[in-house]
């Protein structure tokens, strides 16, 4: 039988210690709403789940409703570069798990668990012993899963659930937030960009009904009509793109390889491009490189636009030259033109979503969304791009990469 005497104190004792959770827990969840850059949201998000669940790290799991991809986003105790990237199966895993049953998890011995799967450790030699899995959940939606690793005293218990609930539910509302904001932002600008094609495609099919129109008005109409749907096509999928890698739903799947042959495939995709204007593509790779570790479409997807832009905005008869070498700490690739160049006045904008130079607009279409893309996908890979230019004469944009 319990003594009454001891008994009523401690459990007073405790109720105290919960109100004083929840009460930081308000204190500090109140911040989650100041931000809408996600990367800062996530990292504020853990912090606080560190915390109030007396873990030794935590990070959030996102979710991707129309790949079913889960990928590890932000942690307390690793480096984006060493994360980013990392997918964990829904099947066989526990934040799959929690997932698939929407439902909170606590496993006080991650590796006699069945469903733990380890990828995560292997990955960053990190030994997990004990941890809580909780889903986040917006309007029935699956967002994503925050994680508490190893009670730094004690157990984990029903108790560090619940506060966890309320924080993730929390983080949930903060992270649609940011998401509805950027994707409002760029549908405004998409639609203010979709105009101009639009208007051209109208203005053509219009003209193509005129009695008028001689045989070789309508060929003209026709190409015009090709060219700006295929304009519209670009458009499209640039912005698409762009609105996965901002909104953190782009799945990054890191792979171990050689540069040499992506950058002979994008030299091979534009070099007809560049026969037309005559211009010459040369690459120069240091030698014994070492393989990169990153993803690898990813990767192909930037140097296309690099090269691709390189000879774009090139003059006639004009060189291009591809490097890829490595400096103490970093692997990089660089795409160096002889072509129109950047003026200083432009140049801080280029990076910036459907900015396009008033040099570059004359030179060649586009839709502006090159750079942003290629900047954003860098960044996710842990590196930087740059641009040296020098109007009239020609730019160099560098990738760089972290050397692992
Ligand atoms: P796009 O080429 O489709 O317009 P990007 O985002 O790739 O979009 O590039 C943005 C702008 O930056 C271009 O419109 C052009 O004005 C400028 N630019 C990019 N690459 C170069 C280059 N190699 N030389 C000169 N200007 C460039």
């Amino acid at each position: 039988m319990s003594n009454p005497t001891y008994s009523l104190p401690l459990e007073e004792a405790a109720l105290r210690d919960r109100l004083r959770q929840y009460k930081r827990l308000i204190e500090l969840s109140r911040d989650l709403a100041l931000t809408l850059n996600l990367d800062t949201l996530l990292r504020r998000i853990i912090n606080i789940a560190v915390e109030l669940s007396e873990a030794e790290a935590a990070s959030i799991l996102l979710y991707d409703e129309s790949t079913c991809h889960l990928h590890f986003r932000n942690s307390t105790n690793f480096d984006e570069q060493v994360t980013n990237g990392i997918n964990v199966p829904l099947e066989g895993s526990i934040a799959g798990w929690v997932v698939t049953n929407r439902q909170p998890v606590i496993v006080n011995d991650a590796h006699n668990d069945p469903r733990f799967s380890g990828i995560v450790e292997k990955a960053t030699n990190y030994h997990t012993s004990s941890l809580i899995g909780i889903p986040m959940i917006y309007k029935d939606r699956m967002l994503g899963v925050l994680e508490v690793v190893n009670k730094t005293r004690d157990t984990f218990t029903t108790d560090d659930v619940d506060i966890l609930m309320v924080l993730a539910a929390h983080g949930a509302i903060a992270i649609q937030n940011t998401r509805l904001f950027h994707q409002s932002d760029l549908i405004a600008e998409l639609v203010h960009e979709l105009r101009t094609p639009l208007t051209s495609l109208n203005a053509a099919a219009y003209m193509l009904e005129q009695p008028e129109v001689s045989a070789e008005q309508r060929s003209q109409l026709a190409g015009t009509i090709q060219k700006e749907s295929s304009r519209l096509n670009d458009l499209v999928s640039a912005y698409l793109d762009l609105a996965r890698l901002e909104s953190g739903r782009a799945v990054f799947e890191p792979t171990q390889f050689d540069i040499g042959p992506i950058i002979d495939e994008c030299i091979r995709l534009v070099e007809s491009m560049a026969a037309e204007n005559e211009i010459r593509l040369v690459q120069e790779l240091e030698p014994n490189l070492p393989m990169l570790s990153a993803d690898e479409k990813k990767i192909r997807q930037v140097l296309l636009n690099l090269i691709s832009n390189s000879v774009k905005y090139n003059h006639k008869g004009g060189n291009v030259l591809v490097r890829a070498y490595t400096l103490p700490e970093e692997f990089i690739i660089s795409v160096e033109d002889t072509g129109i160049g950047i003026s200083p006045d432009a140049r801080p904008y280029v990076f910036e979503k459907f900015y396009r130079t008033p040099e570059g607009e004359k030179a060649a279409p586009g839709t502006g969304l090159g750079l942003s893309i290629s900047r954003r996908i860098v960044e996710n890979l842990g590196g930087h791009i740059d641009v040296a230019s020098r109007p009239g004469e020609g730019s160099t944009f560098s990738v760089h990469l972290p050397l692992r």
